[in-house]
C-alpha cells in the first residue's frame, strides 16, 4: 500500500480520539519505520509493506491509550524522557513549576539541597539538575516502579550522580538540611472521575485525598516543621482558596502562579526573614 493510503486509513481510525489524527498516524508510522516525519512526507507515494506493529499501535491509540505510552517517551522542557504506564505523562504546565523552582533556587546557595516529593518519571529533579549544575538533589517516591523509570531517566540525562533516589513517603529517609522542596503531588479529589485518557495513568500519581489538596497541605506543614527555605508546588486550578486558608494562620509568604490557560496552577512560599 502507498504511504498516503496507509496514513489516511490510520487517521480514520483515530478520528474519534484526537484532533490531529493525520499527524498522530504519521508519528506512529514513523516510529514503526524508524523514519522522521519529513521522510514520510517526502515519500508519500512510495509503496511500502508495514509490519503489524503499525496496526497494533493504531488499535492501542484508538482505545484512547496516550501516544506517549505507545511510543515510550515524552518531551518535557525540550528534552526527551522515557515514560510508561508506571508514571504520569509530563504535562506542559509543569515546565512552569521548574521555572519557579529555578528562580527560587537562584536566591539560595548554588550548592543547595533540593528535595522533590513524588518524583514520578523524574522530570522535575532531572531538569533542575541540568539547570542548576551545582545543586544536590534527593528525589522521593512511594512507588518503586516509578523509581525505576526516574533512575533510568537520570542516567539518560547524565545526572544520576547528583540525585539520590529514595523509596518512601514525603520526607521519609531524607537526611541533612533541606534548602528547598519542590513537588507536583497527586492533587485530584478522590471522587472526581478521570477522563478516558487519564484512566491509563497511575491513579497513585493523580488522586490526592477526599478534597484533593491534602498532600499539598501536608507538604506545607513539613516545609514549616523542617525549617526549609523555599517551597514550590503545582496544584489544582480550584485549590487556591483552600491552600491560602491553610497557610493563613502560619504567617507564610505565599504567592500563586497560573498556567498557560490562565488557571491557577501552583504556588511558592519563601521562609520568613
Ligand atoms: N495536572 C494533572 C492532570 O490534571 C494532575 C497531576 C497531579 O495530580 N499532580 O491531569
Amino acid at each position: 500500500m502507498r504511504i498516503k493510503e496507509l496514513l489516511s486509513k490510520g487517521a480514520e481510525q483515530l478520528r474519534e480520539v484526537t484532533d490531529i489524527p493525520q499527524k498522530e498516524a504519521m508519528i506512529l508510522l514513523g516510529e514503526v519505520l524508524g523514519k522522521e516525519m519529513s521522510w514520510i512526507v517526502m515519500h508519500n507515494d512510495d509503496e511500502i509493506c508495514v509490519d503489524e506493529r503499525f496496526t497494533k499501535f493504531l488499535e492501542r491509540r484508538a482505545g484512547h491509550e496516550p501516544l506517549e505510552y505507545i511510543l515510550g517517551r515524552a518531551s518535557f522542557y525540550g528534552k526527551e524522557f522515557d515514560v510508561d504506564a508506571r508514571v504520569l505523562i509530563p504535562r506542559p504546565e509543569t515546565e512552569i513549576l521548574v521555572d519557579k523552582a529555578v528562580e527560587l533556587a537562584k536566591e539560595l546557595s548554588p550548592n543547595a539541597h533540593i528535595v522533590e516529593i513524588g518524583c514520578g518519571s523524574g522530570i522535575i529533579s532531572i531538569m533542575l539538575a541540568l539547570l542548576l549544575p551545582k545543586a544536590r538533589f534527593t528525589a522521593v517516591d512511594i512507588s518503586s516502579e516509578a523509581l525505576h523509570v526516574s533512575r533510568h531517566n537520570a542516567k539518560k540525562h547524565g545526572v544520576s550522580e547528583r540525585i539520590s533516589f529514595i523509596e518512601g513517603s514525603y520526607l521519609d529517609g531524607v537526611s541533612g538540611e533541606i534548602d528547598m522542596i519542590v513537588s507536583n503531588p497527586p492533587y485530584i479529589a478522590d471522587a472526581e472521575p478521570l477522563g478516558i485518557g487519564l484512566s491509563y495513568e497511575p491513579s497513585l500519581a493523580l488522586y490526592g485525598g477526599s478534597k484533593g489538596d491534602e498532600m499539598l497541605c501536608h507538604i506545607i506543614d513539613l516545609f514549616v516543621q523542617k525549617d526549609v527555605k523555599a517551597l514550590a508546588c503545582e496544584m489544582g486550578y480550584d485549590q487556591r482558596e483552600s491552600i491560602a486558608l491553610h497557610v493563613k494562620q502560619k504567617g507564610l509568604n505565599i504567592a500563586f502562579y497560573k498556567d498557560l490557560a490562565g488557571l491557577d496552577r501552583g504556588f511558592w512560599i519563601k521562609e520568613k526573614r
